[in-house]
């Protein structure tokens, strides 16, 4: 049986991927900082999803929320690190709390919550880990330094990550979205988000489920050979 933590799948991206692998069949836990949206897409759902509240970036919420996954549906086979929010600034004018906030939730966030499901998937030899980056931990961002970093780094992580596990049965890769219609892009400037669209090749923003689909292929037998690689489901914004 799959059993998938998928982390800030209260909202956008992370409520996509809940959905996409509940209907593929995965018992699912729905963690998010926001307990009503936890709540909520768990509901939507029903009894194969549990909403667990908690803040990635500490490490008691999440110890809590592996244990809760344990006693509902069993250990976590899959693990989907996809909790984030952006902020922008001038770099002058970003606060060192902003920066320091940026890190925490993207990547000691994916650092601790790795580090709490890694024992058990090494320990049954087998598991997956997808950890959501995005296209501007590639190329950059303006305004999106601490951004930027922590999302490089998630890339980093997940490549140092899989050369050390992949041969112990556990596969780490990593997605790297483009612009995709979530209350995240909604919240930037709508001049922005008119110029961005019409730049993209595709001449569209990505959908959610665009994502989840991505998201769904690495959870599978079928990226069996995908190791510590990320994907870029961006609309054709960047081309590598
Ligand atoms: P969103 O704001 O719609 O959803 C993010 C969810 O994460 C929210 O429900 C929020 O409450 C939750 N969250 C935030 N901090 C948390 C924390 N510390 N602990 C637990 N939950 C927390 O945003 P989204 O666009 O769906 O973004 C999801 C992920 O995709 C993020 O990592 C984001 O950086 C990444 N991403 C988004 C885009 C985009 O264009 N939307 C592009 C590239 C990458």
């Amino acid at each position: 049986m799959s059993v998938a933590i998928v982390t800030g799948a209260g909202s956008g991206i992370g409520r996509a991927i809940a959905l996409r692998l509940a209907k593929d069949g995965y018992k699912v836990v729905v963690n998010d900082f926001n307990l009503d949206a936890a709540q909520a897409v768990a509901r939507e759902i029903g009894a194969t999803a549990f909403p667990v509240q908690g803040d990635v970036s500490d490490e008691q919420d999440v110890a809590r929320m592996v244990e809760t996954c344990v006693a509902q549906f069993g250990q976590p086979t899959h693990l989907i690190n996809n909790a984030g929010h952006i902020h922008q600034a001038r770099f002058t004018d970003m606060k060192v709390s902003d920066f320091d906030r940026m890190i925490a939730v993207h990547l000691r966030g994916v650092f601790l919550c790795t580090h709490a499901v890694l024992p058990g998937m090494l320990e049954r030899g087998e598991g997956v880990i997808v950890n959501m980056a995005s296209q501007l931990g590639q190329i950059g961002g303006v305004e999106l330094v601490h951004y930027s970093a922590a999302k490089a780094g998630i890339i980093g992580m997940t490549k140092a990550l899989a050369r050390e596990v992949s041969e112990q049965g556990v596969r780490v890769n990593a997605v790297a979205p483009g612009p995709i219609n979530t209350p995240l892009v909604r919240a930037l400037s709508q001049d922005w988000q008119d110029a961005k669209a019409a730049e993209l090749p595709l001449g569209r923003f990505g959908e959610p489920d665009e994502v989840a689909g991505t998201v769904a292929f690495l959870c599978s037998s079928d990226a069996a050979l995908f190791v510590g690689q990320t994907l870029s489901p961006n609309s054709g914004d960047v081309m590598l």
